[in-house]
């Protein structure tokens, strides 16, 4: 069942100049962007810095309003709901950020920090203090260290903090933004294995955006590729990393370390600086860094389209071009 459905998202930004500060034009942050993510499933988003990720989860978050398009959930559109119906599916939705350290108020014992949102949202009669026991024993920390703060914690643990909080209401939907790229390497899988646990024992559903293809992949079950504000290639997470088609996926995929040297796969160097947002490349927008660019790139912009062979996959490119691996 669908929980999520993203259909033609747009988000536009307003560039001002001049002395009276009027519109001088548009940044494109988000363009045209559609997806269905079914409960219990993860939606992986890659993506280099200014593709568009963090909008996206912006809009999914409620903390930008789409310029066009639809975000639904569980069946309701959210721009079409009065405010108190928002703050009710608000509960619903969390979100785990990069920065642990930033996310936590460095004032507040990490009790304190568990406490607020049920105290907040009026979910604060029982006995508080055994459901946060139980809260963050669930995230691999121990009920004693519920008086210490922020600053007397790993960057791991802190990490582990942010995740009890964001499933402390006990949300189906869990937007995750580079919630391990903060983190030391020998870290990051314990953090993402933290997540894959609760994903199975709570049913949860996740968006998890990250630069880092090989970080997503472990957690996906669906891979899109951003580039420019546009999804570019969508897959099921295996044949995305075996069956790359789009220039830009494959380029991502080269990037990622192979245990064996002989295995073939060659380093692919993107030409050039990714074009500015605000005025990006005429035709396909990948075409100013693309090694197979051909002059129907620089006049149409391709669709995100079916394969022929695999329905499954979609692909933004005039060229289907086998995996170069
Ligand atoms: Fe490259 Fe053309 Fe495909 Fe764009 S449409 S990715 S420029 S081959």
């Amino acid at each position: 069942m669908a929980i999520l459905e993203v259909k033609n998202l747009k988000k536009y930004f307003p560039v001002t100049g001049g002395v009276f500060l009027r519109r001088t034009g548009w940044v494109y942050a988000l363009d045209d962007v559609s997806f269905t993510l079914n409960k219990g499933k993860t939606l992986g988003v890659v993506g280099e810095s200014g593709c568009g990720k963090t909008t996206l989860a912006r809009c999914l978050m409620g903390l930008y309003n789409p310029s066009e398009g639809e975000v639904i959930i569980k069946g309701r559109v959210v721009s079409k709901l009065n405010s108190q119906q928002r703050k009710k599916l608000a509960l619903n939705l969390q979100m785990i950020f990069q920065d642990p350290f930033e996310s936590l108020d460095p004032r507040q014992t990490v009790k304190q920090i568990l406490e607020e949102k049920y105290i907040i949202h009026g979910k604060n009669s029982g006995n508080l203090d055994s459901t946060i026991n139980r809260l963050i024993e669930r995230v691999g920390l121990l009920p004693d260290m519920l008086s210490k703060f922020p600053h007397e914690f790993s960057g791991g643990q802190r990490q582990r903090i942010g995740i009890a909080r964001a499933i402390s209401l006990e949300p189906e939907i869990i937007v995750c933004d580079e919630p391990v790229s903060a983190l030391d390497v020998s870290v990051q899988s314990k953090i993402l294995n933290l997540l894959l646990e609760l994903q199975q024992k709570m049913g949860l559903t996740y968006i998890f955006i990250s630069h880092d293809l090989s970080v997503v992949k472990h957690v996906s079950d669906r891979i899109a590729v951003m580039y420019l504000g546009k999804i570019v290639e969508m897959a099921d997470a295996n044949d995305i990393y075996n069956n790359g088609r789009h220039p830009y996926t494959n380029a991502l995929l080269s990037s990622i370390p192979v245990p064996d040297p002989e295995s073939g796969r060659n380093r692919i160097i993107l030409k050039g600086e990714v074009p500015s947002v605000e005025n990006p490349p005429a035709g396909c927008n990948f075409n100013t860094r693309c090694e197979y660019v051909q002059n129907i790139c620089r006049e149409k912009e391709p669709e995100l389209l079916k394969n022929a062979d695999d329905p499954n996959h979609l692909t933004a490119c005039h060229l289907f071009h086998p995996p170069i691996r």
